[in-house]
């Protein structure tokens, strides 16, 4: 009893330390118009922690007016250079010192910034494709951007950890004169031209402004929803049954109102999905938004997908992942989620076909073992890897250590407090290590699936 308060203590602490880490806070000013494709910044970020060595990632289509002091009387000399870690959609700014050799931090810094951007409203001129998560697009009658990878507001990344800061604290206003509905993620959506919006929580701001409607239904809200009211209640109920699953399967709560935004792309046929806490957009055109999740032939197939942005939360927002490991973990833990709760709530048929289906989509590859991975070009097909290869092996080692062993283990992953910030193979071998107590067994899961080039031919035979 005494050793299991303890570690009751020791996740209580860990969950405080969570909560607690100091993110930065954003005020100011943001005016847009969803007709002219125009955004207007006026914002000041502070406390900035002291980083060594960082870039500000502000979008390639924003134009600075200047970076300023905080009080507000002098313009600082930027260093600006381009970037491409995902698809170049920011440009990298820094403070140079008096050398002009290192950079500095400060604790706060202004920025003033605008940028217009294509307004693309029908499909007669649109591209076919050209459309993705880290574009600001404006469709004709809203504004969406996501905040990590759109850069619509400066987000610090801290280099040598690999660390970003777009989960902000906020304090802002948004005028919009030609919108009905404005929403940033953290806060309700507000109805009006205007919105003084605040949150206290670190959140990724994802923005989504226009002229539309929204529904609050169950516990959830629906931005822009193309779908009956009746329709929506059963979407509601399906994310909270997904939702308390893995509440308590993992032991910890789900802090937001989950926000689906529903939108059309500014391309002919982009369609697809994607989560930045606690939004999920779903994004298409005619019946390739969120209508595909009451089509007879594909409802059953895209909940799943449902669960996967839901697992999300856990693995990715509640732990961020980096290093060279981190996508695997952050898209391989939330797709194995979305494997239990499918078998869970649905047929076990249903998580035999998907499991089928890693399986045939893998029988080409000869994917190198996590605990090989020197880069995320080591990955290969990233989407293979990931969502096919990375999830087999997991459930696979379910098989090894049972399922309670397994749900103790993404708990230990989603809560310890380790020195290194990184997310590597170490960090993932330490968590299982930490998890089992059993140095036989983890030696085991070592050789077969960490280290084995035949891990996948292993995981195989073990889900036979
Ligand atoms: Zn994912």
């Amino acid at each position: 009893m005494g050793r299991s308060f303890f570690i009751g203590a020791l996740i209580l602490i860990v969950n405080l330390l969570h909560a607690q880490e100091k993110a930065p806070l954003l005020k100011g000013k943001v005016v847009l118009s969803v007709k002219q494709g125009t955004m207007d910044c006026d914002l000041v970020l502070s406390d900035i922690p002291a980083v060594k060595d960082y870039y500000i990632q502000i979008n390639t289509g924003m134009n600075l007016r200047y970076i300023r002091n905080f009080e507000n009387d002098y313009n600082y000399n930027y260093d600006k250079s381009y970037y491409d870690t995902i698809s170049g959609e920011s440009f990298l700014y820094s403070i140079p010192d008096n050398t002009g050799r290192a950079k500095v931090v400060r604790s706060a810094y202004r920025f003033s910034y605008c940028g217009k951007f294509p307004v693309i409203g029908d499909t007669l001129t649109a591209s076919d494709a050209g459309d993705w998560k880290g574009n600001i697009a404006f469709n004709g009658y809203s504004v969406r951007a996501d905040g990590r990878q759109t850069g619509w507001y400066p987000v610090l990344y801290d280099i040598k950890n690999d660390k970003s800061y777009h989960d902000v604290r906020y304090d802002i206003t948004v005028e919009c004169s030609d919108c009905s509905v404005i929403y940033v993620n953290g806060s309700d959506p507000v109805q009006g031209k205007t919105a003084h919006l605040k949150s206290d929580e670190p959140k990724e701001m994802m923005l989504f402004a226009g002229d539309y409607k929204f529904e609050q239904v169950d516990g959830t809200n629906f931005l822009n929803p193309s779908v009956s009211t009746e329709q929506l209640k059963q979407f509601s109920k399906m994310t909270s049954d997904f939702k308390k699953f893995y509440e308590k399967k993992l032991g910890i709560p789900y802090k937001s109102t989950i926000t689906y935004a529903n939108t059309t792309p500014i391309s002919k046929n982009n369609a697809w999905m994607f989560v930045s806490y606690p939004t999920i957009v779903t994004i298409g055109r005619g019946d390739y938004d969120m209508k595909s999740f009451f089509s007879k032939e594909q409802g059953d197939w895209f909940r799943p997908f449902m669960a996967h942005e839901l697992g999300h939360y856990y693995f990715g927002h509640y732990k961020h992942f980096n290093s060279e490991l981190g996508d695997l973990m952050g898209e391989a833990f939330s797709e194995y989620l979305s494997m239990k709760a499918t078998a869970a709530f649905y047929t076990d048929s249903m998580y035999k076909a998907k499991t089928q289906e890693k399986i045939e989509n893998l029988k080409d590859m000869q994917p190198i073992p996590f605990g090989k991975i020197k880069s995320n070009s080591d990955y290969k097909d990233r989407e293979l890897y990931v969502y096919h290869y990375g999830p087999l092996v997991l459930m696979a080692i379910e098989k090894e250590i049972g399922q309670e062993k397994m749900w103790a283990w993404l708990h230990t992953i989603l809560v310890l407090q380790v020195e290194s910030e990184f997310t590597d193979y170490n960090f993932l071998e330490r968590t299982l290590a930490v998890t089992l107590k059993n140095d036989r067994q983890l030696q085991a899961i070592k050789e077969r699936y960490f280290m084995s080039d035949s891990s996948l031919a292993n995981a195989k035979e073990k889900l036979k």
